[in-house]
C-alpha cells in the first residue's frame, strides 16, 4: 500500500508530521480505520489515518496459515464494499480476507500514511487533539480510534510454572503444525482460536491434550442453511447491545466455537475425543511437570451442547411461527462422553513439547491521556462516542451490535460516527446512560498494569 497524504509528509524529514492538522485523524487502518476512511471520503470529511504496521496487519500476521473466516462471506459488508466474489456462503481463507482488505483500499485510495503508530494522545487548552508519533506531533480537531479489538496476547502467569524445556506460544504466534517442535501440543483454551487450532493439530495427526474451558459451541448448518443466516433471519445480528439485560456480560462473552474450514462443519470436541484427542477441563494449577485441571470438563461439553441446541429451538420456533417448508433435521446425539474426569497430568508421561495459550486478547489504551476509561481501562462510550467531544471509538467488540467488531456491522458504526463527526462532535448529555464495563476493579496507570481483557 502507498503512503500518501494530501501534504504527501512521505517526502519530507523525520518529523514531517509535526503540526500537520487535519480535521480528523483516524488511528488504525484494519477494517474499521478504513471503513471510518472511506464513509468521510464520501462526506467530502479531509482526514488521515495512521497505521503503525501495514493496512491489514492483524489478518495477514496474526492467523494461522489454514485460517479461513468463521462468519460467511456475504458477511463481509465494509461500507461501498460487499462481498462480490462466486462463494457468499463460503468462507475466505486468510490471504483471500487480506486481498479483499487491500482491494478494499485500492478501491477508494485512503490517505493512510503506513509504518507510523500513535504513541501518544492527549489535548490541548483549545480542546484539539494532539496526536504523537515517531514523527512529530498531529493536530486533530477530532480523533477516531480503530486500533482493533485484540491488541495483547494474553498469557497467564501460571504459564511461568510450566518446564523450560516447553515451547510456549500464544495463539496468535500460531502459524501450522509443521512451526511446532515435533511431540504433542497441549492447548489450553477452547474460544474460537484454540478450537480452530485444536483441530488444525489434530487433522495433521498430532497427539493433542485440550484443556476445555466455558465457551459455547454452535452448529455450522441447521435445517438446510447456515446457523448465521437463520441468526440473521430471526434478527440477532440488529439487535443492539443495550437492549440486552445483561449488557456487561455480553460484551465480555467468549464467542461461540464453530468452523469455516473445508465449506463449514460443527467443531465437535467429542467427536476429536472419540478419535484420539485427550480432553481435560479448566486448567487450575501447575508446578513443574505436574498440572491440575478442573473437574469440569463433563459440564463444559454440556454446557456448549446445551447452548447449540437451544440455538436451534429458537430456529424451530421461528420456523413453526413462519410456516417456513424445510425440511426437519435430528437433534445432535453425543459421540462421546467422559467416563472419567481427568483432573492430573504428569507431562512426563506424555509426549508433549509444546504449549499454545488460546487464552485470549486484552487492550492497551495507556498511550490515550483523554480520562474516558473505566475502572478496568476499558473505554467508556455509547455506540463509540466517549465523553470526550471528538473522540470516538471504533470496532470494539458489541460496540453497537454483535458485528460491531466483525466484518459485518463495522459498516452501520463507522456510518453513524460519520454524522456525528459531521453534525455534533459535542459531548452527548446522555453519555452515562450506560457505561461500557462495570468499574468492579481498578488498575493503575502505570505500576502493575494488567491489560483490560477483550474476548477472542
Ligand atoms: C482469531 C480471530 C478470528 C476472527 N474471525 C472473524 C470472522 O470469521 N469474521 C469476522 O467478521 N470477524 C472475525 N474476527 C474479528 C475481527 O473481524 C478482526 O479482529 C478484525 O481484525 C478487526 O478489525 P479492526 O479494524 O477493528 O482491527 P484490526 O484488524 O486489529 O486493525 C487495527 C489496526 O490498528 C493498528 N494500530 C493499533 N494501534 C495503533 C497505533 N497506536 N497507531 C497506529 N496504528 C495502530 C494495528 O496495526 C492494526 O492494523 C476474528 C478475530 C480473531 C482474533
Amino acid at each position: 500500500m502507498t503512503r500518501r497524504s494530501k501534504t504527501s509528509p512521505e517526502d519530507r524529514a523525520p518529523d514531517d508530521l509535526g503540526g500537520v492538522h487535519r480535521p480528523v485523524v483516524i488511528v488504525g487502518g484494519g477494517q474499521a480505520g478504513l471503513s471510518m476512511s472511506y464513509c468521510l471520503t464520501q462526506r467530502g470529511v479531509d482526514h488521515l489515518i495512521l497505521e503503525r504496521d501495514r493496512i491489514g496487519h492483524e489478518w495477514r500476521d496474526r492467523r494461522w496459515d489454514s485460517f479461513c473466516l468463521v462468519t460467511p462471506n456475504w458477511q463481509c459488508q465494509l461500507p461501498g464494499y460487499p462481498y462480490a466474489g462466486d462463494d457468499p456462503d463460503g468462507f475466505m481463507a486468510r490471504d483471500g480476507i487480506v486481498r479483499y482488505i487491500e482491494a478494499y483500499a485500492r478501491s477508494f485510495d485512503p490517505p493512510v500514511i503506513e509504518g507510523v503508530a500513535a504513541t501518544r494522545l492527549r489535548r490541548d487548552r483549545k480542546g484539539r487533539y494532539l496526536v504523537g508519533t515517531s514523527r512529530g506531533e498531529l493536530i486533530a480537531d477530532q480523533v477516531v480510534l480503530a486500533t482493533g479489538p485484540y491488541q495483547v496476547p494474553l498469557i497467564p502467569r501460571l504459564s511461568e510454572r510450566l518446564p523450560d524445556e516447553l515451547t510456549q506460544i500464544h495463539s496468535s504466534q500460531y502459524r501450522s503444525p509443521d512451526h511446532l517442535p515435533p511431540g504433542e501440543v497441549l492447548v489450553i483454551g477452547t474460544g474460537q482460536s484454540g478450537c480452530q487450532i485444536a483441530e488444525d493439530l489434530h487433522l495433521a495427526a498430532r497427539g493433542v491434550h485440550l484443556a476445555v474451558g466455558s465457551a459455547p459451541r454452535v452448529a455450522r448448518f441447521y435445517r438446510g442453511r447456515d446457523v448465521v443466516a437463520w441468526l440473521d433471519t430471526l434478527g440477532y445480528y440488529r439487535k443492539a447491545v443495550d437492549e440486552f439485560a445483561d449488557v456487561d456480560a455480553v460484551r465480555f462473552r467468549v464467542n461461540h466455537y464453530v468452523t469455516g474450514r473445508d465449506g463449514g462443519r460443527d467443531i465437535d470436541l467429542r467427536a476429536f475425543a472419540r478419535d484420539g484427542m485427550r480432553l481435560y477441563g479448566r486448567l487450575m494449577g501447575a508446578a513443574g511437570t505436574e498440572l491440575q485441571f478442573a473437574p469440569d470438563l463433563k459440564e463444559n461439553l454440556d454446557h456448549a451442547d446445551a447452548v447449540s441446541e437451544s440455538i436451534k429451538d429458537s430456529i424451530d420456533s421461528y420456523i413453526d411461527a413462519h410456516r417456513i417448508d424445510v425440511p426437519a433435521e435430528p437433534r445432535y446425539t453425543a459421540v462421546w462422553t467422559p467416563q472419567q474426569e481427568s483432573t492430573q497430568l504428569h507431562l512426563g508421561d506424555t509426549e508433549i513439547t509444546s504449549v499454545i495459550w488460546s487464552t485470549g486478547f486484552g487492550r492497551d489504551d495507556r498511550w490515550i491521556e483523554v480520562p474516558v476509561f473505566d475502572g478496568r481501562g476499558y473505554p467508556t462510550h455509547d455506540r463509540g462516542v466517549t465523553s470526550s467531544p471528538g473522540l470516538y471509538f471504533l470496532g470494539l467488540p458489541w460496540q453497537h451490535t454483535w458485528g460491531s467488531g466483525r466484518l459485518s456491522g463495522v459498516a452501520d458504526d463507522a456510518t453513524y460516527l460519520t454524522e456525528r463527526i459531521i453534525t455534533d462532535p459535542a459531548q452527548p448529555d446522555h453519555l452515562f446512560r450506560w457505561i461500557a464495563g462495570t468499574s468492579n476493579s481498578t488498575y493503575p496507570r502505570d505500576a502493575e498494569w494488567v491489560a483490560p481483557r477483550t474476548v477472542a
